[in-house]
Parts: structure tokens; C-alpha cells; sequence
């Protein structure tokens, strides 16, 4: 078991004393966190983060992970807050903490199997910080290594999940000792009875074995030593998950596959890599095109090293490996290798960066001996992913670009969904439609029968998927209102010049509409309401050549265009001014979504005085329909409950609040904006007086933008 004694003894080997006396600080804040915990062995639980720290420790990470190592399980299972952790070690603690935190949470187990590769990338997007996963995996380790006391069923979810989610991703990490230990441990825990076989037969083959393996070993190291060259010679056992999983797909049997001895020499440098291979190839004979510079030529994964095998005495093969002790951290540690070698910068954009030199490592690696890059193509998407992954209630995870929104998770679910689509929850709460969406996050949609797609949409729909159901939506869905809407812009411009389509000559209409490629006088006037062609020009094109004396005088022609209410997609509200029936207002004839209604004294509409020409005069109709959405600033003393007070006051009044914020002003006045739909001016004003009856409220006003 990890005693602190032992851990610091290891820590001193690498790290300075302040650094060694933080991550006892961490401890000491873990025991007293944790304390009266007990894991289910019944130890107390500090004994837990304490191990995952030692195993870090083994790999020589940097001391901020050892410090989020043993926080590790605060914010989980104490009271403990992000922000306590970050007052205490610093912020990239605390992100170090919470990140994994945040993979804890995620739950695996009402996944479907096929989706464990999309899981390890929704993990691997997660960590901000690679050193999170790092942290991770080690929890992992200690928790496979003392497995065996959970209850079996318990232990078989975690055992699957260690091999579906984390040994994949220790394996695109470079981390072959930790994938080998989670699939040994998570072998033993699925397949108990087969694991119990192999095992035994391990047993007895080393057993009988131990001589001759000894004899060979001798031999070795003497005539490496006879030859100058000092280095240690280990014996090599497969693990037992590898020899089950050969059994099974070469269909050999074990006999077979242990007939084999197996040996590792780490010598200090790449070339004495090599003479140590010409001193064993002297010593017995080389098998034929068994011999494989791994050095030359790197693995795809970036593993180096010597492979040979030898016929030893009796005929029994002896497989040899050898390399640098650098080269064997890199088989076995990976990543996390690159922690070893020191800088100054451990922040998480340092840890970014390190994760990038390894990649890049591998790449120049890969370039130089020219083959696949396939791996390093694969472990590049996983560290610096531009995809999020999110869940659906039902747990499917879904991908999406970087900066996805609901909207275009809607469209990911179903085009139908995305049509319908009215609101959203994201981790259970009400969202906007528009917030970019994090990984990890499960994302609800609500959906309504008569809803249909928003132009606005567009501003933060990234999908192509959604962009073009938007847009061919829009494009046929809103084809007779744009018509309409066209059709009273155009009018009332060739009323300025004293003309109407009515009164245009048809053969003149007809020979603009072939000359500008129109099908037909409906696809013009659509241009027009979409703001792709504007009305004035449009008039004057029309009437160009056309005698005065065929243009009547028109009175009409500074009439404004009347709006009621029911134009549909073509004519929305500008959310700067919110105009509301009753307002002076004023249309701003824009590309894509068609007339933008704004209060006349909005500062948008005068910082747009450059294009007059998209300006448009308008006026409520008198029978105007709807609902219109207003703001309001109401100043209150402050006092416990006003919110509701005022809330309740407004529902009463059958009226819909959509939104409540609050800003303090001073000690003594909180300002509440409300935002509610209203059907005019005087259903406002009714609203506002009723507003200023409340007690403590001293001011109520219309907010301008
Ligand atoms: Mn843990």
C-alpha cells in the first residue's frame, strides 16, 4: 500500500522541496476533507487519492497533477466548491479538479456498446487540459487494482467500461503499461473462470521454465558484460490478456503461444542498441526475417525499439528486445513520458502545448520513416478536436462542429425536430437557442405543432444540415408572404414615381422580367421582399423610357406601408427597440430577413441613415394582430420577495412574462427588467400603471435601447 513516506521519497527524486510540500498540503486538505470516509475495504478514504498521486508520481508528472490527484474526489464527495480549491492551489488546480470531476459525472452505463468510440472522443474533448485524462486514468487504475471488493455487479459495469472507454484511450495516449494493467485487471473481473485458467497455466509454465529462463538470461548478461557493455537483462512475460486474446483470434494454443522466451535489454544509447544486437547475434543464430528496426522505423504509435529472434539451445526461440531507457518510458508511459523531461510552464495551455509536441514528435517520426499516419491522424482528432459531443435525453451522443447550438443539434436529430423546434433545455435547464453547446452536455429539445423556422436561425446555425433546411424552409414555406410583402413594397415605391404594377404597360414588365431572368412577376417581388433587390431601383428600372404623360399623378405616394401583424416570416421586430403597436416606426429593408420593424428614435435605425435607400416608411395598421414584446425597468426599494410581488402582479393581468433580470443600483434600489408580450401601447401603459400601485416600487419605465 502508498504511504505519504513513500510517496515524498519518490518525489524528492524529481521535484524541488516547495513543489514536494505542496502536494502534502493537498494531502493533508484531502484527509481532512475525506475524513470519516471510508473506502468500501474499510480504509479511510484518503488512502485512495493518496495512490492515484503515487502512481502519477511513478510516471514523474508534474506536481499540479499530484495536487489535483489527491483533490481528486473533493468536489465529488465533499462539500468542498471549485472555487475553495482554487483559493487554496490556484486556478489550474482547481480546472484540474473539476475537469475530472466532470468525466466522473458522465455516466456510461445506459450507453449502447457501439457508442464507446464516440465516448472516449467526448472524454478526450472534455479535458481542456490533457492532464486531466491523466488524472482520470490513474483514478481508474487504483480503482481497477482494488476492484475486487465491490459487489459483482457493480464490478463488471466498471470493468467493461475500463475496457471499451479508458484502455482505448490509454492506448491512443501512448500508455501501453497503464492499457496492459486495465486489460489485465478488467479481463480477470468479465471472465473470471477463463482469466483463473490462464493464469494457473502461466503458473506452472514459469515453473517449470525458471531454469532454463535463468541459464539463458546468464549467458546473456555475461557476454554483453565480457564485451564492455554493462546493462541489466530482464525476463518478459506476456500479460494474460494478450496471450487469451491470440488464443482466440490466431486460434493457437497456449502451449504455443508460450513456447517462446522473451528478454529486454535497455542499454543508455541508440547506438549501443545496435552493437548489443551484434554481440547477441554472435552469441546464438539469428532466426531468418525475424529482425525488425523498430529504431529506423518507428512504429505507427511511436514505439522504438530492436526486435530479434534467436534459436537458443534445445531449438527453443528467444525473442529479444532492446532499446534506450528513453525509448522504453515512451512505450510505456507515452504522454505522460513527455512530463519527465522539465519546463517551467504548467499551466494548461504548457500541458496543451506538450500534448502537441508529442504529437508533433510522433508525426516527424512517422515522416521520416514513411509509413502510415493513420495513428497520429487519429490521436491529433482526439487531442485538439474540432467536434463537440453532446448527449440526447435518451443517452445518445451526437457530434457536432465546434460552436454547434440547439438549433442545429435539432436538425441533427431530426429535420422535423429542427422545424418544430421552439426552445431547448441544455443539462436540464431553459436555454436559449443560440448558446454554443459544450461536450457533455445533454441537450433537450422542445417542440411545438405549429412552430416553424426562424430567419434569425441563421446568425448561429452552423450545420450544413440546418443552414439548408432553414434556408429551403424560409426559401418555400414563406414564399406567399414574401410575394405580398414585395408586392406592397414595390407598389409603393412606383406610387413615388406616380405609376402601380397595376397600371405598368404588361408588354414593359414583361421584356424586365426576361431581360433580369425572372420566370415570373412573383419570383421579383420576392427578390424585393428578401431585400436582394431594393424597391426604389427596382421602380426606377421599370419605368426607365416610360413618358410622363404615362405616369398618373399619384396622392398615395408618400403613404406609408401599413403592418398588421400577420405578414409572417418577411417582417420581424428589431430586438434593439421592440416596437410595439402604438409606436412611431420605421422599416429597414434587410438582406435575408426582409423588413426589420424599429421604433422611429431608435439609435440602430439613425446609425443606418448611409442607406436610405433600404429605409421604408411604415405605419400600424389599424387592426393590427399579435403580440409584441416590450421592456420594462421597474426601480424597487430592496426587499425580500419584490420579485415575486411584481411577477405575480403582471400574471394576474393575463400577461406573459419572457424573461426577468436584476441589476443593483445601490444599497437601497434594485432595478428589475421584465421582459413580456404586450399587444400595444395602451395594453402597456394599463401595465405600467399597475406596477407603479405596488408598494416599494418607485419608478417604472419603458426601456429605450
Ligand atoms: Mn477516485
Amino acid at each position: 500500500m502508498q504511504t505519504l513516506d513513500a510517496l515524498n521519497t519518490t518525489l524528492r527524486s524529481y521535484l524541488n522541496p516547495e513543489q514536494t510540500n505542496h502536494v502534502n498540503r493537498a494531502y493533508f486538505f484531502a484527509e481532512q476533507a475525506h475524513y470519516g470516509q471510508r473506502r468500501r475495504s474499510g480504509e479511510p478514504y484518503v488512502t485512495h487519492p493518496l495512490a492515484v498521486a503515487g502512481i502519477l508520481a511513478d510516471m514523474h508528472m508534474d506536481h499540479q497533477s499530484l495536487i489535483a490527484a489527491m483533490l481528486h474526489d473533493v468536489i465529488e464527495d465533499t462539500g468542498i466548491e471549485k472555487v475553495a480549491i482554487g483559493e487554496q492551489f490556484g486556478p489550474t488546480v482547481a480546472e484540474l479538479v473539476d475537469g475530472v470531476s466532470k468525466l466522473t459525472q458522465m455516466e456510461f452505463g445506459s450507453l449502447e456498446e457501439k457508442q464507446a468510440e464516440n465516448f472516449q472522443k467526448m472524454a478526450l474533448a472534455m479535458a481542456q487540459d490533457i492532464r486531466v485524462i491523466l488524472v482520470k486514468l490513474a483514478d481508474r487504475l487504483h480503482n481497477m487494482r482494488t476492484l475486487g471488493v465491490l459487489k459483482s455487479a457493480k464490478a463488471r459495469r466498471i470493468a467493461r467500461e475500463t475496457l471499451e472507454i479508458y484502455s482505448p484511450i490509454a492506448m491512443r495516449l501512448g500508455m501501453n503499461s497503464v492499457r496492459m494493467e486495465f486489460e489485465d485487471l478488467g479481463f480477470k473481473a468479465l471472465y473470471p473462470m477463463r482469466a483463473a485458467r490462464i493464469d494457473a497455466a502461466l503458473r506452472q509454465a514459469r515453473g517449470h521454465r525458471k531454469e532454463l529462463v535463468e541459464k539463458v538470461r546468464h549467458q546473456i548478461e555475461v557476454t554483453l558484460q565480457q564485451e564492455g557493455h554493462d546493462v541489466a537483462v530482464l525476463g518478459r512475460e506476456k500479460h494474460v490478456y494478450s496471450i487469451y486474446k491470440k488464443m482466440k483470434s490466431k486460434r493457437k494454443s497456449f502451449s504455443e503461444i508460450m513456447d517462446i522466451y522473451a528478454f529486454r535489454i535497455i542499454v543508455d544509447s541508440v547506438d549501443t542498441c545496435y552493437r548489443v544486437l551484434g554481440c547477441i547475434h554472435s552469441l546464438y543464430k539469428p532466426v531468418p526475417g525475424e529482425f525488425k528496426d523498430y529504431i529506423a522505423i518507428p512504429k505507427a504509435n511511436g514505439y522504438q525499439s530492436l526486435h530479434t529472434v534467436l534459436m537458443g539451445m534445445h531449438g527453443v526461440p528467444i525473442e529479444v528486445q532492446i532499446r534506450t531507457q528513453e525509448m522504453e518510458d515512451m512505450a510505456n508511459n507515452g504522454i505522460a513520458a513527455h512530463w519527465l523531461y522539465k519546463t517551467e510552464d504548467h499551466s494548461a495551455k504548457g500541458s496543451q502545448a506538450r500534448a502537441r509536441e508529442w504529437v508533433q514528435g510522433l508525426l516527424e517520426m512517422q515522416q521520416r520513416a514513411g509509413n502510415s499516419l493513420e495513428f497520429i491522424e487519429s490521436v491529433k482528432i482526439d487531442l485538439f478536436p474540432d467536434e463537440i459531443y453532446v448527449f440526447t435525453p435518451q443517452g445518445r451522443i451526437l457530434e457536432l462542429p465546434r460552436r454547434a447550438t440547439a438549433v442545429d443539434f435539432a436538425y441533427a436529430v431530426h429535420t422535423d425536430v429542427g422545424n418544430s423546434c421552439v426552445a431547448c433545455r441544455i443539462n436540464r435547464r431553459l436555454a436559449p437557442l443560440s448558446e454554443p453547446l459544450q461536450s457533455g452536455q445533454t441537450v433537450e429539445i422542445l417542440t411545438s405543432a405549429g412552430a416553424r423556422p426562424n430567419p434569425s436561425w441563421l446568425d448561429y446555425a452552423v450545420t450544413a444540415k440546418a443552414r439548408s433546411n432553414i434556408h429551403h424552409f424560409l426559401k418555400y414555406q414563406t414564399r406567399d408572404d414574401s410575394v405580398a410583402l414585395g408586392r406592397s413594397l414595390l407598389d409603393k415605391s412606383l406610387a413615388s414615381f406616380g405609376s402601380s404594377l397595376e397600371s405598368l404597360p404588361a408588354e414593359k414588365l414583361a421584356k424586365f422580367l426576361a431581360q433580369q431572368r425572372y420566370d415570373s412577376l412573383d419570383d421579383l417581388l420576392e427578390d424585393v421582399a428578401r431585400g436582394s433587390r431594393l424597391p426604389t431601383f427596382t421602380s426606377q428600372q421599370l419605368l426607365s423610357g416610360l413618358q410622363d404623360s404615362q405616369l398618373q399623378q399619384n396622392n398615395d405616394s408618400d403613404q406609408p406601408v401599413a403592418i398588421c401583424g400577420t405578414e409572417g416570416f418577411m417582417v420581424s421586430y428589431a430586438r434593439c427597440c421592440h416596437p410595439i403597436p402604438g409606436d412611431p416606426i420605421e422599416g429597414y429593408l434587410s438582406l435575408e430577413k426582409g423588413v426589420v420593424v424599429h421604433r422611429e428614435q431608435c439609435k440602430n435605425l439613425v446609425d443606418m441613415r448611409d442607406h436610405n435607400e433600404r429605409r421604408i416608411a411604415l405605419r400600424w395598421d389599424g387592426a393590427v394582430e399579435g403580440e409584441y414584446r416590450a421592456e420594462l425597468r421597474v426601480e424597487v426599494e430592496n426587499r425580500r420577495g419584490m420579485i415575486a410581488v411584481i411577477a405575480t402582479r403582471i400574471n394576474s393581468m393575463g400577461v406573459n412574462i419572457e424573461k426577468i433580470s436584476t441589476d443593483d443600483k445601490d444599497y437601497q434600489f434594485t432595478y428589475v427588467n421584465l421582459e413580456m408580450l404586450v399587444k400595444g401601447r395602451v395594453h402597456l401603459a394599463r401595465i405600467m400603471k399597475r406596477l407603479r400601485t405596488i408598494n416599494h416600487v418607485r419608478k417604472v419605465t419603458r426601456i429605450k435601447n
